[in-house]
């Protein structure tokens, strides 16, 4: 097995020079104003040792990465409640697909793609405004990060709210369905508000960690969610956090984890670490091209995949 430390300076060293990058996502008119140049990792380990290279502290829109946060906000008040409302199966669709609603009565597949984390946001809303609900999400953040600096980043948001016209299209179609219970603009605030969350990826790493400790707070030894909804958490992850390329990441990297567009993964090795890793230029398929093969090095490198047999 690899030493940690010089495995993730190799693999930040190499990648942050390579000519062939992706595409940085442009239909947020914000988030293509961001240079396609930069590369970031950050690992902090089950124990709390901390590895980073690269921009590993410059701030980046988490986007779709907000919505395993929100899931865990959601779930610590509404239980199990929540899949009432939002199915648990891989979409194999983009991730702003309005067929599969159409096919599935309003439901959505699972929390991760964009129709399932607006009913989430839905679900926060209940009982409280949407500033409530969104100020919610964000102290969940900060706690988990244990770093009050983390903020909304309101030029995404709003670039988010006036282009958002698919969005605001599954919201109606939800609410339609009665998937969605609150007021549509409200609930779409939340969600907008959410994704243009700005993090670092060392803050970002922080902030995964008790996903690879069972749920447990790192800094309290107490739990943020049960054992079971993080192991929960974690299936998702592995199979519905890269849209419609969560195969060919579990192929690749065998590790629970969550992409978004702004080029940002969170991945969450159980037991070992939490690891995020930002690259602005994206697959086809909306994900990080540079941060999937950082991923693919670190899993391979330590032997980290879930699918491997323990090697310790
Ligand atoms: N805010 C983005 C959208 O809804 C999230 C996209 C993503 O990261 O998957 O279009």
């Amino acid at each position: 097995m690899a030493d940690l430390a010089t495995l993730v300076t190799d693999i930040a060293d190499r990648l942050m020079t390579r000519a062939e990058r992706g595409r940085v996502a442009d239909y947020i008119p914000e988030l293509a104003k961001v240079s396609p140049g930069h590369f970031g990792m950050a690992v902090v380990t089950a124990d709390g040792r901390e590895f980073a290279a690269g921009d590993a502290d410059t701030g980046f829109s988490i986007q779709s990465i907000s919505k395993v946060f929100a899931l865990v906000e959601a779930s610590c008040r509404h239980g199990d409640a929540v899949w009432s409302m939002v199915g648990r199966e891989p979409s194999g669709s983009a991730f702003n697909s309005i067929i599969q609603l159409e096919l599935e009565a309003g439901r959505p597949r699972n929390p991760f793609i964009n129709a399932g984390a607006i009913a989430v946001c839905d679900l926060i809303a209940q009982g409280q405004d949407s500033a409530d609900a969104i100020a919610a999400i964000l102290a969940r953040v900060r706690a988990l990060a244990d770093d009050d600096s983390i903020d909304i980043d309101t030029s995404v948001a709003w670039s988010e709210a006036v282009t958002g016209f698919r969005n605001a299209a599954l919201a109606n179609y939800m609410r339609s369905f009665g998937v969605i219970a609150g007021p549509v603009d409200a609930t779409l605030s939340v969600y907008f508000q959410q994704c243009a969350i700005a993090m670092s990826c060392r803050q970002l790493a922080r902030a995964g960690r008790f996903l690879s400790l069972g749920g447990v707070d790192p800094g309290t030894g107490l739990p943020i969610i049960s054992a079971e909804r993080t192991r929960r958490i974690n299936a998702l992850m592995l199979t519905c956090g890269h849209y419609d390329a969560s195969g060919d990441f579990a192929f690749r990297v065998g590790l629970p984890a969550k992409s978004g567009v702004g080029g940002g993964i969170l991945a969450i090795a159980p037991g070992r670490a939490s690891i995020a890793v930002w690259s602005p230029g994206l697959s086809a398929q909306g994900n990080s091209l540079l941060g999937t093969l950082a991923l693919e090095e670190l899993s391979q490198g330590m032997g980290w995949s879930v699918f491997n047999p323990d090697v310790d």
